[in-house]
């Protein structure tokens, strides 16, 4: 099956992202942010907030509105999803450096080693390991899908046509592949559907395969086949019960004694047994 729906499902989420949402692929879909986490331990930089001078926070919030991932850096400590981007500790500074009520800045720093708020903030630890459980998961569930979808989606074997011979912009055969997947002999019966029989002919009707690989034979179209849009339908079934289809739309130019024109593929999903 094709797999085009889900590039399509990122822009979608990416456009809606920056138009409406903001930041939701800051928070939930960054590589960066999940990587860096992964690797925070109690020694890791932080933001630390110098809690003996809490007196001199002016509890206007700018640090909060400056961090993108709206959490509250007075309550960070190394386990949290901060990226450690500084925004907050900037906004903070600008604040003090401005006041002289609240000088000096430092009140947000950048800090090393245990946050001391982490050893004696159950609430933190607690917030902390919540947040992980949760990350872990919704990741879990997330691989799970796609695990679910990618093996609802298997099929063990693949048709293929596509061109065998394009000259000067002429078409007449098509080359047709199945591929197997499994390491155990496999037979294919091929057809063809949507053409009167006296306007092609396959080389082999049966491909087999003694384990896992490719087989392939020619489709050649008539060169005296009407003119005009032909829909054709390649049909494989294996003997284990899967069968598959592939249209190909064939463009047949007629008058001068040449099949020609255009070729367009769609590959239809194979049936399971
Ligand atoms: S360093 Fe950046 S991500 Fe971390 S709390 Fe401050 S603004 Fe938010
Ligand atoms: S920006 Fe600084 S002063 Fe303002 S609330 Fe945050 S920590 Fe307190």
């Amino acid at each position: 099956p094709s797999t085009h729906w889900i590039y399509a499902v990122l822009v979608a989420v990416m456009f809606l992202d920056l138009a409406v949402i903001r930041h939701l692929f800051c928070k939930y879909m960054c590589i960066y942010r999940v990587w860096q986490h992964m690797f925070k331990t109690r020694e890791t930089l932080h933001v630390a907030y110098d809690t003996a001078r809490a007196s001199e926070c002016a509890h206007c919030r700018y640090c909060e509105e400056a961090c993108f991932l709206e959490l509250d850096p007075k309550r960070t400590f190394e386990y949290d999803s901060c990226i450690n981007c500084g925004e907050c500790i900037a906004a903070c500074e600008e604040l003090h450096a401005k006041s002289r009520k609240y000088a000096p800045p430092g009140l947000l720093r950048f800090a090393l080693g245990p946050d001391p708020r982490a050893q004696t903030d159950g609430r933190l630890r607690a917030a902390s390991l919540r947040g992980r459980i949760k990350a872990a998961l919704i990741g879990a569930a997330a691989g799970f899908a796609l695990f679910a979808v990618g093996l609802a989606g298997y099929a063990p074997h693949q048709l293929i046509v596509d061109h065998a011979e394009a000259q000067a912009g002429m078409l007449s055969d098509y080359r047709v592949m199945v591929r197997h997947k499994l390491y155990r002999p496999a037979r294919f019966e091929l057809s063809v559907a949507g053409l009167d029989p006296r306007w092609w002919r396959l080389d082999a009707t049966t491909l087999t395969l003694s384990t896992a690989g490719r087989a392939e034979t020619r489709l050649h179209l008539s060169p005296a086949m009407p003119k005009g849009l032909h829909r054709i339908v390649v049909r494989a079934q294996a003997d284990d019960g899967w069968s598959g289809e592939f249209v190909i739309m064939h463009y047949a130019g007629g008058g001068d004694g040449r099949a020609q024109g255009s070729h367009a593929g769609q590959n239809r999903v194979g049936k399971n047994p």
